[in-house]
This record gives structure tokens, sequence and C-alpha cells, in this order.
């Protein structure tokens, strides 16, 4: 079963459900062209499609335009429904940086026809993620640092303080339609600066306190499938 690790914790979580937001940064939502949204736009990818820190994003033969998106994520650690946004962060086991990657062309095919987005964004190493970090540890998880380095250049950089949608308003609407559990992960939405990658790139992302203390990391590569 695919899995994460929270720092402190000797056994693997299992991953039931990853859950993304599609634009939670205004910047990133006018580089794409699109509305500010009144209302967060979720999509689903499959647990099958994480890839642990130091593994190789597969980009398929059906794609030519593979996009980097990097993100806060969220390891939930107790689930629930209807989650009022009062005590939504007490549900929340740890913080961490992941990889929401897309293929761009795929996706914008899909956007064109009105189809789903389920190929370019859950394609098997499509949910790079980095390990978790106890949410004990994280004073304010909206003034957090997220960062993208392709071979070693600053591509995306963003603070979660940006959000459209804080955390507390994504898990207590999340909650309404998708009863949270234990081992579910959210994809908080990136910063702008999105941009293609390509095979033998290496991408480094980053979670930062306001200090410039690294929370974690994860590297990864880019090959064929
Ligand atoms: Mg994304």
């Amino acid at each position: 079963m695919p899995s994460v690790t929270l720092r402190g914790t000797s056994s693997p979580i299992v991953v039931s459900k990853i859950i993304c937001v599609g634009r939670n940064y205004a910047a990133h939502a006018k580089e794409m062209k699109a509305e500010i949204p009144a209302q967060p736009v979720f999509f689903l990818k499959p647990p099958s499609a994480i890839l642990p820190d130091g593994g190789t994003v597969l980009l398929p033969p059906i794609s030519t335009d593979l996009h980097h998106e990097v993100e806060m994520t969220v390891l939930i650690g107790r689930g629930g429904k209807n989650i009022d946004e009062h005590s939504a962060l007490s549900h929340v086991a740890g913080y961490g940086v992941g990889l929401d990657m897309t293929l761009r062309d795929i996706q914008s095919e899909a956007k064109k026809k009105g189809l789903p987005w389920t190929l370019a964004k859950g394609f098997d190493t499509s949910a790079p993620l980095s390990e978790f970090v106890p949410a004990a540890a994280v004073s304010d998880p909206h003034a957090l640092e997220v960062e993208l380095r392709v071979n070693g250049a600053v591509r995306q950089r963003g603070n979660t303080s940006s959000f459209i949608f804080r955390l507390e308003r994504l898990i207590s609407i999340v909650s309404i339609y998708f009863t949270l559990e234990e081992g579910d992960v959210i994809f908080t939405g990136t910063p702008e600066g999105v941009a293609q990658t390509v095979p033998q790139d290496m991408l480094e992302a980053t979670l930062r306190t306001p200090g410039g203390t690294q929370l974690s990391s994860l590297t990864v590569r880019i090959g064929r499938a």
C-alpha cells in the first residue's frame, strides 16, 4: 500500500486518498489566465501516484509537456466529516512539501473538451511527497515558504500567507463531501512560476519557516516511462 512517513514515528502511514486544490494563489490563477475562484476547486490523485523522496518522475509517452507545481502538503492525522473551521487544524498530523506533476498538454486538451483531468494529474509518479514534519513543530502553517529549484536555479517561490483559501476553510469544505481519514494527503495549491521540466532535470523542493529553517525537502529526477 502506498505510504508516507511522519518524522518521529516508526511505522509508515498508509495513504487512502490525495486531495488537491486547483488554484490557491492569485498570481498562479493569473498566469493560467483563470479567474480567482469563489470556491476552491478540488481534484484527486490516486495513492498509487505517490513517489518517495529520491525517486524519478516518469513522463508517459502520451505527453510532451510535463509541468512542475510545488505545493505545501498536509497529512491528516484524525479523520472526520463536516469538520468546522475552528477545529480543522487539530485534524492535521503534519506538513510537508510535494510536487503536483502535471501533463499540461493533456490537461489543456481535457479542459477544452470538458473532460476530467485524471490522466493529466494522476499518472504513476505524479505525486512526489517529502517526509512530513509533525504539526506540533509548526507554529504557523500560514507563514511557510515553499520553493522549487530546477537544476539548482529557483523556479518557484511562494508563501502560504498568500493562500486564497486558508487550511481551516479547505479542510472544512472538503470534509463536507469527502470523509477525511487518517493518512489522507492534501496538496494545497501552487504559487506562480509553473513551467515545463524535461528528462534529466533535477527538482529540489523545500518547505521553510519564516526564519529560513528548513522543515522538509524533496529531491526527484525526471525520466521517461
Ligand atoms: Mg497543483
